[in-house]
């Protein structure tokens, strides 16, 4: 048994000042039960917590990590930026390199950078409606888009792990305008575009599904999006926050090559600093301010560290480290499910690129609806076995599985000693 007691000693001094004792949900192992590890330092593939014990992370930060932690050029190039300041206020060459970067590797034609995905998310919602001249959105149960009111409907992960359909100071008449479908469900969005064609501002859309667990769009789900957004004068958002340069270069752009009218970005573009972008076809962004009339602005966006971090995580992102990430995830992926299969625990694995998810459910999910069936009990006791075994699983059922390119045998090897473990705690 490891000793959790400097942990536990931190989330009771951390409940009496901070609530629930974390400052985002999902970190308090509320799904899985227990006390959250406190994190004292990270390198490689491994953290370390508060106690001292050492765990394999499959978490990365929630996807930032691509090169694994404390990496020496993404260290380097954020202690070199901070020597010379820490926030201007005013542009910088890193901003420029960055947006070139994301242009270079994705579809849009122009970027802003933002501090985070719900920032990434909630101003292209803002800027599709500008553009439009249009008030309603669409979007899908199970998809999470960050926090942001009008998003807040129906939006997987964090909010399932909870089971709070709707949070209490989301008003009214913030959703209103929020049209919420099923994933996909073609037929469902062609109803609504025939019942509200020309009101619907946008189709905001994970561009593969990742917070109800993965749910991979279905055949040409993304490019018959893009044809009805088309056919009636609204815009395609394509949420690659998650995705974006994990799953491949560019993201799952990459994979199924469906270009958003506008596309938002986070997470691996910052490093593990606070970065974001949004970005898309230059004829919208030149309707953003100051170029155009729609607001949006911020303090911190494009922070000197924030962009070094990015722009370090970006150049070392190459092809040989994304065969390195596809060929961790391939492996842990084998791993877990051969150990579940062993011990006869249902299960199903969904893969998009190298993000998966196990459910602890028979058959196919491609909906919010099944990933919801899961037997999540199940997933508790795995999380532990593989946790008290040296291994960090997401606390919950509803999240995707993340390596990074520092995953390397030794660090494989640990995996495959726990899984038996946490297979058998599972089928209990
Ligand atoms: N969009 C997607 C697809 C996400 O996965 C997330 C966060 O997990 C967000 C938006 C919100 O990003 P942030 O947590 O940086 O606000």
């Amino acid at each position: 048994m490891t000793s959790d007691r400097i942990s536990q000693e931190l989330f009771t001094r951390a409940g009496a000042v901070v609530p629930g004792g974390v400052n985002s949900p999902v970190r308090a192992f509320r799904a899985v039960g227990g006390t959250p590890r406190f994190i004292a330092s990270a390198r490689g593939p491994y953290l370390t917590d508060a106690d001292g014990n050492e765990y394999v992370d499959l978490v990365c930060s929630w996807g930032p990590m691509i090169l694994g932690h404390a990496h020496p050029a993404v260290v380097e190039a954020v202690q070199r930026a901070a020597a010379l300041g820490t926030s201007y206020g005013a542009p910088t060459r890193g901003e420029v390199e960055l947006a070139e970067e994301i242009v270079a590797r994705t579809p849009v034609e122009q970027v802003r950078l933002v501090s985070s995905g719900t920032e990434a998310t909630m101003s292209a919602i803002r800027l599709a409606r500008g553009f439009t001249g249009r008030s309603k959105i669409v979007k899908f149960s199970g998809c999470y888009h960050g926090h942001s009111d009008g998003l807040l409907a129906s939006a997987g992960s964090g909010v399932a792990t909870f089971g709070l359909p709707d949070s209490p100071g989301v008003t009214g008449a913030a959703t209103a305008d929020t049209i919420v479908l099923g994933y996909n469900d073609l037929a469902a969005v062609e109803e609504a575009f025939a019942a509200h064609g020309d009101e619907i501002a946008c189709v905001i859309t994970e561009a593969c599904p990742a917070n109800m667990g993965i749910v991979p769009p279905l055949d040409d789900f993304n490019l018959r999006l893009k044809g009805l957004c088309a056919q009636y004068g609204a815009l395609l958002i394509m949420d690659e926050v998650l995705t974006g340069f994990r799953v491949s270069r560019s993201g799952w752009y990459g994979v199924d090559g469906v270009a958003g009218d506008l596309v938002t970005f986070g997470k691996v573009m910052g490093g593990g600093l606070p970065a974001a972008a949004f970005g898309g076809r230059a004829d919208i962004m030149a309707k953003l301010a100051p170029a155009g009339p729609v607001y949006q602005a911020g303090t911190l966006s494009g922070n000197p560290l924030a962009t070094a971090a990015g722009l370090a995580t970006l150049r070392g992102a190459t092809d040989e480290a994304y065969a390195r990430v596809d060929r961790a995830a391939e492996t842990v992926a084998g791993l877990a499910t051969a150990a579940l299969a062993k011990e006869g625990v249902p299960h199903r694995l969904q893969v998009a690129g190298n993000l998966f998810s196990i459910f602890f459910a028979d058959g196919e999910v491609r909906d919010f609806a099944a990933a919801q069936r899961q037997d999540t009990r199940r997933y508790a006791a795995f999380f532990h076995a593989a946790l008290e075994h040296g291994v960090y699983l997401p606390p919950s059922s509803y999240e995707a599985w993340f390596l990074s390119s520092a995953h390397d045998d030794a660090a494989l090897e640990r995996i495959a000693d726990a899984m038996p473990y946490a297979a058998r705690a599972a089928a209990e």
